[in-house]
């Protein structure tokens, strides 16, 4: 199923914007829930990718659970009406008020990241007189093959709790009354295309697991997190992920014991291709070696390009004329803001209507008011 753009429609609207295909989001949600579902997984989406209201209702109305990373979220996902036995809730630095937001909705599992951080959660536990679920988030040093700002899972960077740390940690657990180890949770990073990495993490969590057991401990769930990448060069070609390979990787070889869980905390794959950042050109100027198509979106609109050197394709809805490259830059007033160089698009003119491609993720949610400039708006493909 391809991204539909009625053109006509959006050429009324006031750049820059951005458009969701509902359509296409429901057809990706049909196929996560068919695919994860074949195995009995169980799938919470990371409502960090996009918390866009009418974005959240579908997925909620879909059945997953969430995946939050901040108090905000949480307090997000149970407006919009996830239930709380389906919020989980990870983060190095939770404050005491997320936690206590937490605690105080019986959300379903504090993902963990520190012996502190569970000494704490037991303390504010203990003063509600409650017993917090837990698990225990572990650096499982795996390479996701990504871009560096978006590689977790090593031990160099700051997420988890690391393997040779885990003795500790259960040595502290067993002084600790008010958490109750739920599960081990990994999450090794995001835009990962090469699914080998994923087969990596599951042989190293077949490890971990046995260490756990030798300990006398069976972890009921186990959650390897999100991650699975997109195509970003041709969102048509694979506008839907291919969510059946990826499920199949765990099934083959992640090797669960009687009883226990798998749960999965999916973001962009859900919602990167059903998004596109829509943009009108004001101005087309020739540089030294190239020419410039200056467009009203900037880097306050999606930071992704600027932020990660990321990829987004780049099409021109308005025209069909003889193809030239153009470099595509917003007005913000830094040499990053440009989101793709020597573009090939058709003959460019001021006023013609630009698509960002697989906008979805991680766009709309980033958005901020650098320059002061207004945040994006967002349309829907059912409400125009
Ligand atoms: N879970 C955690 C803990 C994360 O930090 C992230 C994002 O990096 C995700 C899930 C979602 O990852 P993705 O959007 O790549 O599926």
């Amino acid at each position: 199923m391809n991204f539909n753009f009625p053109v006509d429609a959006l050429n009324q609207l006031q750049t820059p914007f951005y458009f969701y295909d509902i359509d296409l989001l429901h057809a990706t949600l049909d196929a996560v829930k068919k695919e994860a579902g074949e195995y009995g997984f169980k799938v919470h989406y990371a409502v960090k990718a996009n918390a866009n209201d009418r974005i959240l209702n579908s997925i909620k109305e879909a059945g997953f659970g969430a995946d939050c990373v901040s108090g905000y979220e949480v307090q997000k996902a149970l407006e919009v009406g996830f239930n709380a036995e389906g919020v989980v809730f990870a983060g190095v630095g939770k404050a005491d008020w997320e936690i206590n937001l937490g605690l105080d909705n019986d959300i379903a599992c504090f993902n963990v990241e520190s012996i502190p951080e569970l000494e704490i959660i037991n303390e504010l536990a203990e003063k509600k007189r409650k017993v917090a679920k837990v698990a225990l988030r572990i650096n499982p040093n795996v390479n996701a093959n990504t871009h560096h700002y978006i590689t977790t899972g090593l031990e160099e960077n700051k997420f988890g709790i690391n393997q040779w740390d885990l003795e500790n940690v259960i040595e502290v657990l067993k002084n600790l009354n008010h958490v109750e180890l739920e599960g081990i949770h990994f999450h090794i990073g995001s835009q990962i295309t090469d699914l080998m990495s994923f087969k990596d993490l599951c042989i190293r969590v077949n490890e971990l697991q046995e260490w756990f057991i030798s300990h006398q401990i069976l972890p009921k769930v186990v959650n390897v997190g999100g991650g699975l990448g997109i195509n970003y060069e041709q969102p048509d070609t694979e506008s839907i992920p291919d969510f059946k390979s990826f499920f199949k990787i765990f099934d083959e070889f992640l090797e669960l014991k009687p009883g226990q869980e798998l749960h999965f905390e999916l973001g962009r794959s859900i919602v990167a291709q059903c998004g596109a950042l829509l943009t009108k050109v004001l101005y087309v100027k020739n540089g030294v070696n190239t020419k410039f198509a200056i467009v009203d979106a900037g880097m306050s609109d999606l930071i992704r390009p600027a932020l990660y050197q990321a990829y987004h394709k780049i099409e021109n809805l308005s025209s069909d004329k003889a193809i030239e490259k153009y470099d595509v830059v917003g007005p913000i007033c830094e040499s990053s803001d440009c989101f793709g160089k020597a573009v090939d698009l058709p003959e460019t003119n001021r006023g013609d209507l630009i698509t960002i491609r697989s906008a979805g993720a991680y766009g709309e949610i980033m958005a901020n008011r650098y320059n002061l400039r207004a945040l994006p708006s967002a349309y829907y493909s059912d409400e125009i």
